[in-house]
């Protein structure tokens, strides 16, 4: 009888996620809210009783898209009641009085560091219909309230957010306008989210920030961070995503000098470009050679160090001699991935004042971009073959024997099995490969033996 009437008072959340890890981690602790006033995650879109659109403002069209979902849900309740939208994340933050606007069927737009007032808001708008707008930016309030939420991600490979902001201002960026000023938080209130993800089953942890490395509280370091973090026992791998290559100070390098086990050997350092000229047009802070020394470095310490990267193309006055310095520095470097775009000018920010190269350019030197890039990664591929890999073991595939997991590259890594190896980490033969996934063999000879990574 308890039971049925918990279950009619139930309510259905459906929450969708644009864009990068961080969102993947707002996301996650929305739910986390929500469940204190009865929400329960959905998958079925035409059951929610509230929509979430976890928004991203990096790449084009991101209002576009928000817009096109919301007509697909008006269109699926169509003659029922409405549910409750919200719109979360940088295009609320960038644009929410335009959304509220122009369409009346959101009710709320809340900005990346008011997440906290959720809950208050949902309460609000099933209380009376009047539209929110919560575009504030007190990221430690926000984090001080999520501190009383348990994090009850149960990844395997759980992401945490130790940094937020950015007094950057690379000219053709919104986050320093949608996440506002860098901020940090407290080790101790880190270590401890970090113990409760361990609990949930984590084995991996993700440090997460918009610029990750800038992470400093009470002149504490990312360094010291992971230091700290390390020392809990059940975290069998640390990585942390996205460093600028000015923050990339000499106490980080040298914590991969000490030969830390649990920090993964492989660097996401953004350079964006090849070219001293661009780089300085888009207010990057440091040069390519500012940025080689530092990969020099790293991999002085260590050699087992890889970099992947982002790239934008066809900034404004990139030329074919900047174009053809780019892909230089990328093959000096062989990244093994790499993110890379044609610029597009972002409402508001310094570079969208600027004048556009030509588009067809633009798309010219991407495809040789992309190409090179593509051709570095194969050959990095194909040097894994028949080689071991240390894989831990995330989920298994759907409807198969088999099991995903990452090496320490992040490389996806499948094999065939029929034992549950979630959050297990396995040495695996690399059998073969395609562009996203390797496939592999567990080397039962190679884990009898006891191992370090
Ligand atoms: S450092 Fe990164 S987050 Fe900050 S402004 Fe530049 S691109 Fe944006």
């Amino acid at each position: 009888m308890a039971q049925k009437l918990k279950n009619n008072l139930e309510k259905k959340i459906f929450i969708k996620t644009f864009g990068c890890q961080m969102n993947e981690y707002d996301s996650n602790r929305i739910y986390d809210l929500v469940k204190s006033i009865n929400y329960k995650k959905t998958d079925e879109l035409d059951k929610a009783d509230c929509y979430v659109l976890n928004t991203c403002h990096i790449r084009e069209k991101a209002t576009d898209k928000v817009y096109h979902d919301i007509g697909r849900i008006k269109k699926n309740f169509r003659g029922r009641k409405k549910p409750i939208i919200v719109v979360t994340g940088c295009v609320a933050q960038a644009e929410g009085d335009i959304l509220l606007d122009r369409e009346k069927y959101i009710d709320a737009v809340i900005g990346p560091q008011s997440l906290h007032k959720f809950n208050q808001i949902i309460k609000n708008i099933e209380k009376k219909s009047l539209q929110e707008n919560l575009t504030g930016f007190d990221a430690k309030e926000k984090f001080d309230t999520l501190n009383y939420y348990k994090n009850s991600d149960s990844s395997v490979s759980s992401f945490l957010t130790i940094q937020e902001g950015c007094d950057k201002f690379c000219k053709f960026c919104v986050v320093p306008y949608t996440r506002g000023a860098e901020f940090s938080r407290p080790i101790n209130e880190l270590v401890k989210e970090c113990k409760d993800l361990v609990s949930n089953g984590a084995k991996e942890i993700t440090l997460l920030g918009q610029n990750v490395n800038a992470y400093c509280h009470n002149e504490k370091k990312l360094s010291s961070l992971i230091s700290e973090i390390s020392k809990i026992k059940d975290i069998e791998r640390i990585r942390y995503t996205t460093s600028h290559p000015k923050d990339f100070t000499e106490d980080l390098i040298d914590i991969y000098r000490s030969h830390n086990k649990k920090l993964t050997p492989f660097i996401h350092l953004p350079v964006q470009s090849g070219s001293n000229k661009i780089l300085e047009a888009m207010n990057r802070k440091h040069t390519v050679e500012d940025y080689l020394e530092i990969i020099n470095k790293l991999r002085e310490v260590n050699p087992r160090i890889k970099f992947s990267s982002d790239f934008i193309i066809g900034y404004p006055g990139e030329t074919e001699s900047d174009f053809n310095d780019t892909i230089k520095l990328l093959e000096k470097i062989e990244f093994i991935n790499c993110y890379s775009f044609i610029f597009s000018p972002r409402p508001g920010t310094p570079a969208a004042k600027l004048n556009e190269i030509d588009h067809n350019t633009s798309k010219k030197r991407l495809v040789i971009f992309q190409n090179t890039a593509e051709k570095i990664k194969l050959r990095y591929r194909r040097s894994l073959f028949n080689k071991t890999a240390l894989v831990l073991f995330e989920n298994k595939v759907k409807n198969k024997d088999e099991f995903f997991g990452r090496d320490e590259y992040a490389n996806s890594v499948i094999v065939k099995t029929k034992e549950n190896l979630k959050g297990k980490i396995k040495k695996v033969k690399i059998k073969s490969g395609n562009q996203n996934t390797l496939f592999g063999e567990i080397d039962n000879k190679l884990n009898e033996r006891n191992f370090a990574a």
